[in-house]
């Protein structure tokens, strides 16, 4: 299980650090059936990183370009990512895709772009409310996850993360049902074992994201292709951010 948290554009530095500090206190000692992440803006990955470096919660960036360096003015690479201690990024959030122009093509650069070189993407899908309005949350989470993964290979897959995010939930405060979320998990791990096979399908891990909470997380970590939270709002209160780890925790013991 993962329970990573997106920070979106929020903390300042100095509220980076605290906030850091609170999680890791918070979030205590290691637990190897629960990994645990922070995801703060680009330009506090460096000071998380001096916090969280040697503890068990995990850096990851909110994006990530897919080439290495060159002439991308505001563009930040794996490498350089991977300097500040980052083990994970973000890539496809449906706020990219809205309103920074990421489409199916771009994602599937940037996914490819992590695996190659260890950096493990987090690639986010989901539908928007019309979408599921009119019943196509299939249609548009398989091709979404077919074109994010195109020509990532064995073993590279094993590393992949993917975050089913339906864009109607984010931030909204309106959460799938436990039922709703597992159907379109249980179709993205279709997908998966479909592409990678048994073993490396049913080990990789698919998260939940959109208004994931304390009263929620412990129905939805419950269903059983749910592996774990995406968590942003909640994730800037340490206190709930560690009531989801916690939850997490219970349910991967009773696993
Ligand atoms: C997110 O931004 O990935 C997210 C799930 O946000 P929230 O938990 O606030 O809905």
């Amino acid at each position: 299980m993962l329970i990573a948290g997106n920070w979106k554009m929020n903390t300042d530095r100095q509220r980076a650090v605290s906030l850091a500090r609170d999680v890791l206190e918070h979030v205590g000692d290691s637990d190897s059936d629960v990994l645990v992440a922070i995801c703060p803006p680009f330009v506090n990955l460096e000071a998380v990183s001096s916090v969280v470096s040697g503890s068990a919660v995990r850096l990851g960036a909110q994006n990530v370009h897919h080439a290495e360096s060159g002439a991308f003015t505001g563009e930040v690479s794996v490498p350089m990512l991977q300097g500040v201690g980052c083990h994970y990024a973000i890539v496809g959030h449906s706020e990219r895709r809205q309103y920074f122009c990421e489409t199916d093509e771009t994602v599937n650069e940037k996914v490819k772009a992590c695996v190659d070189s260890r950096l493990v993407p987090i690639v986010c899908v989901g539908e928007s409310l019309s979408e599921r309005e009119e019943n196509k949350q299939e249609e548009v989470v398989t091709r979404q996850v077919r074109k994010a993964l195109s020509g990532v290979d064995l073993p590279d897959a094993a590393s992949l993360v993917v975050a089913y995010e339906p864009v109607w939930a984010i931030g909204t405060g309106r959460t799938a049902t436990p039922e709703q979320a597992q159907e379109v998990h249980a179709l993205i791990r279709g997908l998966l074992v479909q592409s990678f096979g048994e073993t490396i399908g049913k080990a990789i891990n698919i998260l939940y994201g959109g208004s994931m909470n304390p009263g929620n997380a412990e129905e939805l970590l419950a269903q059983t292709d749910v592996d774990g939270g995406l968590i942003g709002g909640a994730s800037l209160k340490p206190d709930q951010f560690a009531a989801i780890v916690e939850s997490a925790r219970n349910q991967a013991a009773i696993n």
